[in-house]
């Protein structure tokens, strides 16, 4: 049984290049990230690109890409590399095939010549006899080993298995999050480490890279819990000591199905795309199946990198819920600064949608934070505010359909409109505040409800009945435009 290594520990990420980064990969990427980060470990990525056919470059852009977005940095691995390189294995079949050669020798792994219809035929037998071994009957185990590898070496297909030591026994793993695991040893058999072609298997590679990097502590799905004891045969085969393991719990929808497509964006980068904050993004995946205390639900990234231990995290499957990972979207929104949130939200989202040009918000910083005030409470997503802030710009406001007839088609419309530019025109200091003040007393003047005068002006101002506070809202305008407007609603208004 391994101990917990004196040395600070290693961990990986260790994605196959075959498709995007899903919200299941980013959780495992985020705690091996944290657990580095909060011990003074590494954090090495390694990209599992054995299987030529549906590994591609582009896919490992894409997962790079999405890891930087999220700000999971690597100590090692692709474009940053590091002593232990290269990290993508297709890079390492050399060593892989050093590593088979040298179980070949020493006697702990040999050829298989039997066909792919000899093996069929006999798991086939094997369950007509009602056998409860149903793994391989180990019939090449007894080739002289000198005679199986002249054949081999004469070209005859074949492949190669681990040598399981018949006195073996179970397999026991002691998970750290799943506790004693145990593995029985009939369902074990003398498995392939080296295809046909020559390629290694999976369970192979991952320990011979897992043994040459160091890692100190495999952190992953639990969907691969299963394929620990194979993996550790391999370790005892190499003679070396498995690492710790950690398997952590799977990711479900709220419907308690395991996370797919059918519950909607899966991709980190469909979640990006949504406008969804990284920071906010990373707390809440962090909090799918890892907890600070139980209750927490803000847990900025400097924390985590200080609190993430492998204790807290539970065995039960977690759910995905994005109604709250929009809600701590919006807790991230809301707890930007006003300067923040004009710099990295608005500015960017007003941009991207043709509304203000690059250097905007430091041009006019004042207004900038003050549209930053109204709508940071409104703001759930990023891009929220290029509706919310649209009638800003432009002279003109177009105003809906619903506006028009529930605020200025409407008795007494026209003459709230003319009194509030009344009022507004008398002021000197357009603010907030001022309009305000200047609006106040006018319902009663007028005799009207302070609804039907409100929508009114908000109608004529904004173009629709939803919108920010008025008084900033105005004053982010402009007197002049704010008059413009009231008189062309006067057109409209009864
Ligand atoms: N490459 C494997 C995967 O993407 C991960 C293997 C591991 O973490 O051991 O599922």
């Amino acid at each position: 049984m391994a101990t917990t290594p004196s040395k600070p520990p290693r961990v990986r990420f260790a994605p196959s290049p075959t498709g995007k980064l899903h919200v299941g990969g980013a959780r495992t990427a985020i705690f091996n990230w944290a657990f580095a980060r909060a011990t003074g470990g590494a954090f090495i990525l390694r990209i599992e690109d054995t299987d030529p056919e549906r590994s591609t470059e582009e896919n490992e852009q894409v997962i790079l890409r999405a890891m930087r977005w999220l700000g999971l940095d690597w100590d090692e691995g692709p474009e940053v590399g590091g002593e232990f390189g290269p990290y993508r294995q297709s890079e390492r079949f050399a060593r892989y095939d050093a590593l088979v050669e040298r179980l070949l020798a020493e006697g702990k792994a040999y050829y298989c010549f039997c066909s792919p219809e000899k093996l069929e035929a006999d798991r086939e037998a094997a369950r007509t006899r009602k056998d409860p071994f149903q793994g391989y009957p180990r019939t090449c185990r007894s080739i002289d080993p000198a005679e199986a590898k002249a054949r081999a070496e004469a070209g005859e297909p074949c492949i190669v298995r681990l040598k399981v030591p018949l006195d073996r026994g179970d397999v026991h793993v002691h998970d750290l999050i799943h506790g004693d695991v145990t593995f029985n040893a009939k369902e074990l058999d003398d498995f392939v480490i080296r295809r046909t072609d020559g390629t290694p298997t999976y369970n192979f590679c991952v320990v011979a890279d897992d043994a040459a990097m160091e890692i100190t502590h495999v952190v992953r799905g639990d969907d691969h819990l299963s394929n620990t004891p194979r993996q550790v045969l391999v370790y005892e085969a190499l003679g070396l000591e498995p690492p710790l393991f950690a398997h952590v719990p799977m990711i479900c929808g709220p419907d308690g199905k395991k996370l797919s497509k059918r519950h909607g964006a899966t991709s980190v980068e469909e979640w990006r795309d949504e406008g969804y904050d990284p920071e906010a993004f990373v707390n809440y995946l962090a909090l799918l199946g890892w907890s600070l205390d139980g209750e927490t639900t803000v847990v900025p990234r400097e924390v985590l990198c200080r609190e993430f231990s492998l204790e807290r995290i539970s065995k039960n499957p977690a759910v995905f819920d994005p109604k709250k990972l929009l809600w701590l979207n919006a807790e991230y929104l809301q707890a930007k600064t006003d300067e923040e949130f004009a710099r990295e939200v608005l500015e960017p989202e007003l941009v991207a949608a043709g509304l203000v040009e690059e250097g905007a918000a430091s041009a006019d910083p004042e207004w900038f934070a003050l549209l930053a005030q109204i709508l940071k409470p409104r703001a759930k997503l990023a891009p929220d505010v290029v509706g919310l802030s649209r009638f800003l710009f432009g002279d003109e406001v177009a105003i809906d359909e619903k506006a028009r007839a529930k605020a200025l088609e409407k008795e007494g419309a026209k003459a709230a409109l003319t009194a509030a530019k009344a009022a507004l025109i008398e002021l000197d200091s357009f603010t907030g505040d001022e309009i305000d003040v200047a609006l106040e007393p006018l319902p009663e003047e007028l005799g009207q409800s302070k609804r039907n005068f409100y929508q009114a002006i908000r109608a004529a101002e904004t173009g629709s009945l939803a919108s920010p506070p008025l008084g900033p809202s105005l004053e982010l305008l402009g007197k002049e435009r704010a008059l413009k407007r009231l008189d062309a609603a006067m057109e409209l208004a009864r």
